[in-house]
Protein backbone atom coordinates (compact mmCIF):
# COMPACT_ATOMS: atom_id res chain seq x y z
CA UNK A 1 0.00 0.00 0.00
CA UNK A 2 1.56 3.60 -1.27
CA UNK A 3 0.09 6.63 0.67
CA UNK A 4 0.34 10.07 -0.51
CA UNK A 5 0.63 12.83 1.68
CA UNK A 6 -0.09 16.67 0.85
CA UNK A 7 1.64 19.35 2.75
CA UNK A 8 4.69 18.95 4.57
CA UNK A 9 4.27 21.65 7.87
CA UNK A 10 3.20 20.60 10.88
CA UNK A 11 0.46 17.88 10.47
CA UNK A 12 2.20 16.70 6.99
CA UNK A 13 5.04 16.07 8.99
CA UNK A 14 3.49 14.15 11.43
CA UNK A 15 1.27 12.14 9.26
CA UNK A 16 4.11 11.04 7.13
CA UNK A 17 6.14 9.88 10.22
CA UNK A 18 3.22 7.67 11.55
CA UNK A 19 2.46 6.09 8.22
CA UNK A 20 6.09 5.22 7.74
CA UNK A 21 6.70 4.09 11.21
CA UNK A 22 3.58 1.56 10.43
CA UNK A 23 5.65 0.34 7.32
CA UNK A 24 4.01 2.19 4.89
CA UNK A 25 5.32 3.45 1.73
CA UNK A 26 4.62 7.11 1.55
CA UNK A 27 4.83 10.14 -1.10
CA UNK A 28 4.80 13.72 0.80
CA UNK A 29 4.22 16.74 -1.75
CA UNK A 30 4.27 19.97 -1.12
CA UNK A 31 5.07 23.31 -3.36
CA UNK A 32 8.18 24.19 -1.02
CA UNK A 33 11.26 22.84 -1.49
CA UNK A 34 12.70 23.79 1.69
CA UNK A 35 9.92 23.01 3.51
CA UNK A 36 10.33 19.98 2.01
CA UNK A 37 13.78 19.51 3.01
CA UNK A 38 13.16 20.75 6.59
CA UNK A 39 10.32 18.00 7.52
CA UNK A 40 12.77 15.45 5.80
CA UNK A 41 15.51 16.35 8.64
CA UNK A 42 12.64 16.74 11.23
CA UNK A 43 11.09 13.27 10.64
CA UNK A 44 14.66 11.57 10.69
CA UNK A 45 15.41 13.53 14.12
CA UNK A 46 11.96 12.70 15.89
CA UNK A 47 13.03 9.07 14.44
CA UNK A 48 16.18 9.02 15.77
CA UNK A 49 14.68 10.36 19.30
CA UNK A 50 12.21 7.41 19.28
CA UNK A 51 15.18 4.75 18.70
CA UNK A 52 17.12 6.35 21.91
CA UNK A 53 15.17 7.32 24.30
CA UNK A 54 10.96 6.97 22.95
CA UNK A 55 10.39 3.12 24.34
CA UNK A 56 11.39 -0.34 25.95
CA UNK A 57 10.56 -2.83 22.82
CA UNK A 58 12.53 -3.23 19.97
CA UNK A 59 12.11 -0.20 17.56
CA UNK A 60 12.97 -0.17 13.64
CA UNK A 61 16.51 1.96 12.46
CA UNK A 62 15.25 5.28 12.02
CA UNK A 63 17.14 4.98 8.31
CA UNK A 64 15.16 2.30 7.72
CA UNK A 65 11.72 4.33 8.33
CA UNK A 66 13.09 7.07 6.62
CA UNK A 67 13.84 4.83 3.21
CA UNK A 68 9.98 4.52 2.99
CA UNK A 69 9.40 8.06 2.53
CA UNK A 70 9.71 10.50 -1.04
CA UNK A 71 9.83 14.01 -0.62
CA UNK A 72 8.69 15.96 -3.83
CA UNK A 73 7.01 19.14 -5.25
CA UNK A 74 5.37 17.06 -8.00
CA UNK A 75 1.67 16.11 -7.32
CA UNK A 76 2.14 14.22 -10.54
CA UNK A 77 3.91 11.37 -7.77
CA UNK A 78 0.42 10.77 -6.39
CA UNK A 79 -0.68 9.04 -9.85
CA UNK A 80 -0.14 5.27 -8.42
CA UNK A 81 -1.34 5.85 -4.70
CA UNK A 82 -4.18 4.46 -2.51
CA UNK A 83 -5.11 7.33 -0.49
CA UNK A 84 -4.41 10.90 -0.50
CA UNK A 85 -4.11 12.42 3.04
CA UNK A 86 -4.18 16.10 2.56
CA UNK A 87 -2.65 18.74 5.38
CA UNK A 88 -2.48 21.88 2.93
CA UNK A 89 -2.49 25.01 4.09
CA UNK A 90 -6.30 26.00 6.04
CA UNK A 91 -7.34 27.87 3.33
CA UNK A 92 -9.91 27.53 1.10
CA UNK A 93 -8.44 28.54 -2.05
CA UNK A 94 -5.41 26.29 -1.73
CA UNK A 95 -7.21 23.32 -0.95
CA UNK A 96 -9.82 23.90 -3.68
CA UNK A 97 -6.90 23.90 -6.39
CA UNK A 98 -5.44 20.82 -4.80
CA UNK A 99 -8.56 18.53 -5.16
CA UNK A 100 -9.12 19.68 -8.75
CA UNK A 101 -5.67 18.76 -9.36
CA UNK A 102 -5.34 15.49 -7.88
CA UNK A 103 -8.64 14.27 -8.81
CA UNK A 104 -7.04 14.65 -12.45
CA UNK A 105 -3.80 13.02 -11.33
CA UNK A 106 -5.30 10.44 -9.24
CA UNK A 107 -6.19 6.63 -9.71
CA UNK A 108 -9.96 6.43 -9.58
CA UNK A 109 -10.55 4.83 -6.68
CA UNK A 110 -7.60 6.48 -4.81
CA UNK A 111 -9.95 7.58 -1.37
CA UNK A 112 -8.78 11.35 -0.60
CA UNK A 113 -8.34 12.28 3.27
CA UNK A 114 -9.02 16.03 4.27
CA UNK A 115 -7.02 17.02 7.16
CA UNK A 116 -8.40 20.16 8.15
CA UNK A 117 -9.43 22.23 11.20
CA UNK A 118 -12.74 23.54 10.33
CA UNK A 119 -13.62 23.60 5.94
CA UNK A 120 -16.43 21.41 4.97
CA UNK A 121 -15.79 18.17 3.77
CA UNK A 122 -18.94 18.15 1.33
CA UNK A 123 -18.18 21.46 -0.11
CA UNK A 124 -14.52 20.06 -0.70
CA UNK A 125 -15.92 16.55 -2.08
CA UNK A 126 -17.72 18.51 -4.45
CA UNK A 127 -14.72 19.85 -6.39
CA UNK A 128 -14.05 16.19 -7.36
CA UNK A 129 -15.87 13.47 -9.65
CA UNK A 130 -15.70 11.34 -6.33
CA UNK A 131 -17.58 12.64 -3.16
CA UNK A 132 -18.65 9.45 -1.97
CA UNK A 133 -14.10 8.41 -1.73
CA UNK A 134 -13.79 11.85 0.04
CA UNK A 135 -13.93 11.47 3.94
CA UNK A 136 -12.36 13.96 6.94
CA UNK A 137 -9.32 12.91 8.73
CA UNK A 138 -8.50 15.85 11.16
CA UNK A 139 -5.54 14.37 13.13
CA UNK A 140 -4.11 15.46 16.30
CA UNK A 141 -1.14 16.83 16.97
CA UNK A 142 1.58 15.51 17.47
CA UNK A 143 0.44 12.64 15.19
CA UNK A 144 2.89 10.09 15.86
CA UNK A 145 1.43 10.28 19.46
CA UNK A 146 -2.11 10.71 19.14
CA UNK A 147 -3.78 8.00 19.19
CA UNK A 148 -7.54 8.75 18.22
CA UNK A 149 -8.46 10.87 14.71
CA UNK A 150 -11.99 12.94 14.23
CA UNK A 151 -13.30 11.25 11.23
CA UNK A 152 -15.64 13.66 9.41
CA UNK A 153 -18.67 12.02 6.87
CA UNK A 154 -19.49 14.15 4.09
CA UNK A 155 -22.53 13.92 2.76
CA UNK A 156 -21.83 11.83 0.11
CA UNK A 157 -18.89 9.78 1.86
CA UNK A 158 -19.77 5.91 1.51
CA UNK A 159 -19.57 3.26 3.88
CA UNK A 160 -16.83 1.15 2.10
CA UNK A 161 -14.84 4.34 2.18
CA UNK A 162 -15.21 4.78 6.00
CA UNK A 163 -14.32 1.17 6.48
CA UNK A 164 -11.29 2.01 4.45
CA UNK A 165 -10.24 4.56 6.29
CA UNK A 166 -10.53 2.73 9.41
CA UNK A 167 -8.28 0.16 8.22
CA UNK A 168 -5.91 2.00 7.31
CA UNK A 169 -5.74 4.04 10.87
CA UNK A 170 -5.98 0.41 12.38
CA UNK A 171 -2.44 0.22 10.47
CA UNK A 172 -1.35 3.42 11.94
CA UNK A 173 -2.44 1.99 15.25
CA UNK A 174 -5.28 4.55 15.47
CA UNK A 175 -8.92 4.30 16.53
CA UNK A 176 -11.46 6.82 15.25
CA UNK A 177 -14.12 8.62 16.11
CA UNK A 178 -17.19 9.18 13.31
CA UNK A 179 -19.19 12.43 13.57
CA UNK A 180 -20.67 14.36 10.69
CA UNK A 181 -19.45 17.05 8.49
CA UNK A 182 -20.48 21.08 9.89
CA UNK A 183 -18.10 23.59 10.15
CA UNK A 184 -15.38 22.91 12.42
CA UNK A 185 -16.82 19.14 13.31
CA UNK A 186 -16.57 19.08 16.87
CA UNK A 187 -13.56 19.45 18.22
CA UNK A 188 -12.68 22.77 16.62
CA UNK A 189 -16.50 24.27 16.39
CA UNK A 190 -15.62 24.05 20.43
CA UNK A 191 -12.14 24.74 21.25
CA UNK A 192 -11.56 27.11 18.84
CA UNK A 193 -14.24 29.50 21.14
CA UNK A 194 -11.99 28.49 23.84
CA UNK A 195 -9.03 29.73 22.50
CA UNK A 196 -10.19 32.97 20.34
CA UNK A 197 -11.80 34.08 23.78
CA UNK A 198 -8.85 33.44 26.20
CA UNK A 199 -6.98 35.70 23.50
CA UNK A 200 -9.63 38.48 24.60
CA UNK A 201 -9.05 37.81 28.10
CA UNK A 202 -5.57 38.74 27.30
CA UNK A 203 -6.09 41.34 25.26
CA UNK A 204 -8.71 42.96 28.07
CA UNK A 205 -5.35 42.79 29.91
CA UNK A 206 -7.85 40.75 32.69
CA UNK A 207 -5.05 37.91 33.23
CA UNK A 208 -1.32 36.94 31.56
CA UNK A 209 -1.64 34.11 29.25
CA UNK A 210 0.32 31.67 32.07
CA UNK A 211 -2.58 32.71 34.16
CA UNK A 212 -5.31 31.94 31.67
CA UNK A 213 -3.59 28.69 31.11
CA UNK A 214 -2.77 28.32 34.42
CA UNK A 215 -6.55 28.15 35.54
CA UNK A 216 -7.25 25.30 32.58
CA UNK A 217 -4.14 22.78 33.93
CA UNK A 218 -4.36 23.48 37.76
CA UNK A 219 -8.89 24.43 38.15
CA UNK A 220 -9.83 22.26 35.68
CA UNK A 221 -7.04 19.61 35.28
CA UNK A 222 -6.58 19.99 31.88
CA UNK A 223 -3.07 18.48 30.42
CA UNK A 224 -2.56 22.28 28.22
CA UNK A 225 -3.92 25.75 28.45
CA UNK A 226 -6.13 27.04 25.68
CA UNK A 227 -3.60 29.64 24.53
CA UNK A 228 -0.59 27.10 24.39
CA UNK A 229 -2.85 25.13 22.56
CA UNK A 230 -3.24 27.72 20.18
CA UNK A 231 0.72 28.44 20.10
CA UNK A 232 1.48 24.93 19.44
CA UNK A 233 -1.62 24.46 16.58
CA UNK A 234 0.02 27.37 15.10
CA UNK A 235 -1.59 31.11 15.57
CA UNK A 236 -2.17 31.41 11.97
CA UNK A 237 -4.32 28.27 11.19
CA UNK A 238 -6.06 29.52 14.36
CA UNK A 239 -7.09 32.70 12.80
CA UNK A 240 -7.82 30.34 9.59
CA UNK A 241 -10.42 28.60 10.80
CA UNK A 242 -12.08 31.26 12.89
CA UNK A 243 -11.98 33.26 9.67
CA UNK A 244 -13.85 29.93 8.15
CA UNK A 245 -16.05 29.33 11.06
CA UNK A 246 -17.18 32.62 11.11
CA UNK A 247 -17.97 32.56 7.62
CA UNK A 248 -19.68 29.39 7.38
CA UNK A 249 -22.33 30.07 10.50
CA UNK A 250 -22.43 33.69 9.85
CA UNK A 251 -22.39 34.06 13.80
CA UNK A 252 -20.68 36.71 15.38
CA UNK A 253 -19.39 34.28 18.56
CA UNK A 254 -16.75 33.38 16.17
CA UNK A 255 -15.27 36.59 15.47
CA UNK A 256 -11.84 36.50 15.20
CA UNK A 257 -9.90 38.55 18.32
CA UNK A 258 -7.94 41.28 16.87
CA UNK A 259 -4.99 40.65 19.54
CA UNK A 260 -4.68 37.35 17.80
CA UNK A 261 -5.30 38.73 13.85
CA UNK A 262 -2.42 41.41 15.06
CA UNK A 263 0.30 38.63 16.17
CA UNK A 264 -0.30 36.49 13.41
CA UNK A 265 0.44 40.03 10.59
CA UNK A 266 3.34 40.42 12.94
CA UNK A 267 4.52 37.09 12.15
CA UNK A 268 3.79 35.28 15.57
CA UNK A 269 2.55 32.42 14.02
CA UNK A 270 3.37 30.12 17.77
CA UNK A 271 5.71 27.31 18.33
CA UNK A 272 6.85 26.73 14.30
CA UNK A 273 8.05 30.83 14.33
CA UNK A 274 9.79 30.50 17.44
CA UNK A 275 6.85 33.10 19.55
CA UNK A 276 3.38 33.52 19.85
CA UNK A 277 1.45 33.72 23.48
CA UNK A 278 5.14 31.96 24.36
CA UNK A 279 9.10 32.22 23.50
CA UNK A 280 10.19 28.80 22.14
P1 LIG B 1 1.29 24.35 7.97
O1 LIG B 1 1.13 25.78 7.65
O2 LIG B 1 2.32 23.97 9.00
O3 LIG B 1 1.64 23.51 6.63
C1 LIG B 1 0.91 23.63 5.44
C2 LIG B 1 1.79 23.17 4.30
O4 LIG B 1 1.00 23.10 3.10
C3 LIG B 1 2.96 24.12 3.99
O5 LIG B 1 4.19 23.41 4.05
C4 LIG B 1 2.66 24.61 2.56
O6 LIG B 1 3.82 24.85 1.80
C5 LIG B 1 1.86 23.42 2.03
N1 LIG B 1 1.08 23.72 0.82
C6 LIG B 1 0.37 24.84 0.53
N2 LIG B 1 -0.18 24.72 -0.70
C7 LIG B 1 0.17 23.49 -1.18
C8 LIG B 1 -0.08 22.79 -2.39
N3 LIG B 1 -0.81 23.33 -3.37
N4 LIG B 1 0.44 21.55 -2.54
C9 LIG B 1 1.20 20.99 -1.56
N5 LIG B 1 1.48 21.62 -0.39
C10 LIG B 1 0.97 22.85 -0.20
O7 LIG B 1 -0.15 23.83 8.39
P2 LIG B 1 -0.53 22.61 9.38
O8 LIG B 1 -0.58 23.12 10.77
O9 LIG B 1 0.32 21.43 9.06
O10 LIG B 1 -2.04 22.34 8.95
C11 LIG B 1 -2.36 21.60 7.78
C12 LIG B 1 -3.84 21.26 7.80
O11 LIG B 1 -4.13 20.44 8.95
C13 LIG B 1 -4.74 22.51 7.91
O12 LIG B 1 -5.89 22.33 7.16
C14 LIG B 1 -5.05 22.55 9.41
O13 LIG B 1 -6.27 23.19 9.67
C15 LIG B 1 -5.13 21.06 9.74
N6 LIG B 1 -4.84 20.71 11.14
C16 LIG B 1 -3.86 21.36 11.84
C17 LIG B 1 -3.61 20.99 13.15
C18 LIG B 1 -2.50 21.64 13.95
O14 LIG B 1 -2.38 21.37 15.16
N7 LIG B 1 -1.62 22.43 13.34
C19 LIG B 1 -4.34 19.96 13.75
C20 LIG B 1 -5.30 19.30 12.99
C21 LIG B 1 -5.56 19.68 11.68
Amino acid sequence: MRVGVIGAGVMGSGVAQALAQSGLSVVVVDIDQAKLEHTRAEIANQLRFRALFGSSEKVEAAEQIMGRIQFTTEHQMLADVNFVIENATENWEVKRGIYELIDDICREDCIFMINTSCISITKLAAVTSRASQVIGTHFMNPVPLKKTVEVIRGYYTSDECIRAVEELLGLMGKEMILVNDYPGFVSNRISHLFMNEAAFVVQDQVATAEEVDDIFKKCYGHAMGPLETADLIGLDTVVHSLHVLYESYQDPKFRCCPLLQKMVDAGLHGKKSGQGFYTY
